[in-house]
């Protein structure tokens, strides 16, 4: 049956795992310990680290099961 896959937000990017798709290489927990952490309950907090290193090493998952996305910032000023 497949997993669903889970959502992690931060200002500036979001980040989606598929954990049917994860490979368990390892590699996102090696290198960004500060937003990827698997004892912690919310593996995945992209705040940890700026958008660019989070993207960076999102980039590196060798199985695709990362993914991100930028968020316009400078959308929705007004209210
Ligand atoms: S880098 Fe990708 S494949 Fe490797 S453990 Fe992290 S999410 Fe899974």
């Amino acid at each position: 049956m497949a997993k669903r896959r889970q959502t992690y937000e931060a200002d500036g990017i979001t980040v989606t795992f598929d954990p049917d798709v994860c490979t368990h290489s390892g590699r996102c927990v090696r290198g960004l310990p500060s937003v990827f952490d698997v004892r912690r309950k919310r593996w995945v907090q992209p705040e940890h680290a700026t958008v660019t290193e989070v993207a960076d090493q999102v980039r590196r998952c060798p199985s695709g099961a990362l993914q991100f996305t930028l968020e316009d910032s400078a959308a929705g000023s007004e209210g």
